[in-house]
């Protein structure tokens, strides 16, 4: 209990909502697993109705995953989870107060737009202009991994790219949630490449692993294209189509009520993620000898449970944002600790208790730091054979390229309600070494550095709000403000950190 947590806190520790699986009909059902705690409350909802890229043994029964009545064993089916939902939140008192929009002081609206984009324009079966594209041959998925980007030597893309990318998106009716994040995904320099591949057909996923069938990332490239080579002189795209094809992957997005940001971020990815994996048969169930794993050494462990979820989900998008996070469970008795390995695409990080200021870095070790599982909701352990006090602990196993920290601002205790926190966080140079306790003992290599390039902004209350996005301009460097149709450049970067801060993107330090 020593990693500057507050005294007073009281945790609600929870692995909400992963990486949604999305029925093809409608519903998103949900498979609840439950670490209960002492007085903490470890709940892995499975917002999925199958799996992501086929049945894979124990995907729909997880149940006994974890940690509520057996410590050890749970390698296998936390295999399945692709995304953390690793999230901790805790309870606290909330902040209900109104948070006013910034009256921000505009630099001068942007028109950068180039002229030539049109003419250069990609002729590759990418309209940026039309919205659907249903003739388009099935092809398979490559299974090769996206191109790593040498930032040294820029391509004839890149070049190309230079003085793109600084075009509003309309607002649709309460769709600025969206948007902040369309704005957030668009300055993600990878994925950005990726949309602009002369060959991005053959990495659709056509197959019965994905929902869509490759027409929510045909769709989201169409867009990019759009954002990325728009030169009318307005620089205003529409998203509509887009999100037409979004709410057909997940109709709660169809209509027009402000969400969720963070929420949609996790449905685009996803789908975004099935439409290009790379597995497009059902692997066979994999029978996991978890004593002879317990016997291996724990990077080795590591490395065959990231194989293991690479069999199920391998993607041009999970090469980008996903990450191995390292789960301890220990007995307080006999000190005997099961080990398991997940895949995170972001990390939801609570923000300390009953402070009206803290860092990214302190919410990124309230994440990982030790938590007690005592009372009621002691788990069984398995060299005990009883039930015994325990301690949970997340370690980072390996580090993404994009790191995703989702500040948890609202929480759904006592009504939804909404934390006005003041997080400071580095703008280049965010270290997790230098954090206690973050890195798992057997991470291999030098930790990365990272640098943020995007914010997805909440003004307003749990109710009533607006999202913005700030944005680093991935070829130039220069910040903006993205405020649906309008674009501003954001030169003082003392705006940047604000307590509307709400998604953070950080990209590697190459
Ligand atoms: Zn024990």
């Amino acid at each position: 209990m020593s990693t500057g947590r507050s005294s007073t806190s009281t945790r609600t520790s929870s692995m909400t909502r992963p990486l949604p699986l999305i029925n093809t009909t409608s519903g998103v059902s949900a498979i609840t697993r439950s670490i209960q705690t002492g007085s903490m409350n470890v709940t892995i909802n499975t917002a999925r109705t199958r799996p992501l890229t086929g049945v894979r043994q124990g995907s729909t029964d997880r149940t006994n995953m974890s940690t509520r009545n057996n410590i050890p064993a749970t390698t296998s089916l936390s295999q399945r989870r692709m995304s953390n939902d690793l999230t901790r939140s805790r309870r606290s008192s909330q902040d209900r107060s109104t948070v006013t929009i910034n009256p921000y002081i505009i630099n001068g609206a942007v028109n950068e737009s180039s002229n030539d984009y049109l003419k250069r324009r990609e002729s590759n079966g990418f309209n940026p202009t039309s919205t659907t594209n249903t003739n388009e041959e099935p092809t398979n998925a490559k299974a090769s991994s996206i191109d790593r980007q040498n930032s040294h030597s820029p391509s004839p893309l890149e070049s190309r790219l230079k003085h793109g990318g600084l075009t509003g998106l309309q607002n649709l009716g309460n769709t600025c949630f969206m948007n902040s994040v369309l704005q957030c995904l668009s300055n993600t320099k990878p994925l950005l490449l990726f949309c602009f591949k002369d060959d991005l057909s053959e990495y659709l996923n056509t197959s019965s692993t994905s929902v869509m069938k490759g027409v929510l990332m045909r769709e989201y490239a169409n867009l990019i294209r759009k954002m990325w080579t728009s030169s009318d002189g307005h620089s205003i795209v529409s998203p509509s189509a887009f999100k037409n094809t979004i709410g057909r992957f997940a109709p709660r997005f169809l209509g027009y009520a402000q969400q969720d940001s963070q929420e949609v971020l996790r449905y685009l990815l996803q789908g975004l993620h099935e439409d290009v994996n790379r597995v497009q048969r059902k692997p066979s169930p994999i029978k996991i000898d978890e004593k002879a794993e317990e016997k291996m050494k724990e990077r080795d462990r590591a490395k065959l449970s990231w194989e293991r979820c690479l069999l199920y989900d391998n993607s041009a998008i999970s090469d980008i944002f996903a990450g191995q996070l390292k789960s301890t469970l220990e007995c307080c008795h006999c000190q005997y600790q099961s080990i398991t390995f997940d895949m995170f695409w972001d990390l939801s990080i609570p923000l300390p208790r009953n402070k009206s200021s803290s860092s990214v870095q302190e919410c990124i070790q309230l994440f990982m730091s030790k938590e007690d599982l005592d009372g009621n909701e002691k788990p069984m352990c398995a060299k005990c054979k009883q039930k015994r006090r325990c301690t949970k602990k997340f370690s980072i196993q390996k580090c993404p390229d994009i790191l995703v920290l989702h500040l948890k601002r609202f929480s759904q205790a006592r009504g939804r309600t909404k934390l006005s926190t003041h997080v400071d966080f580095p703008i280049n140079n965010l270290k997790l070494d230098d954090l206690t306790d973050v890195m798992s003992e057997s991470y291999e290599g030098p930790v990365p550095t990272y640098n943020l390039f995007g914010i997805s902004n909440h003004s307003g209350t749990a109710y009533s709000g607006h999202y913005i996005a700030q944005c680093k301009h991935p070829f130039t460097n220069q910040w903006h403000e993205f405020n649906d149709s309008s674009v501003y450049s954001l030169s003082d970067k003392s705006r940047i950190i604000s307590s509307n801060a709400y998604v953070l993107f950080y990209e590697r330090n190459k």
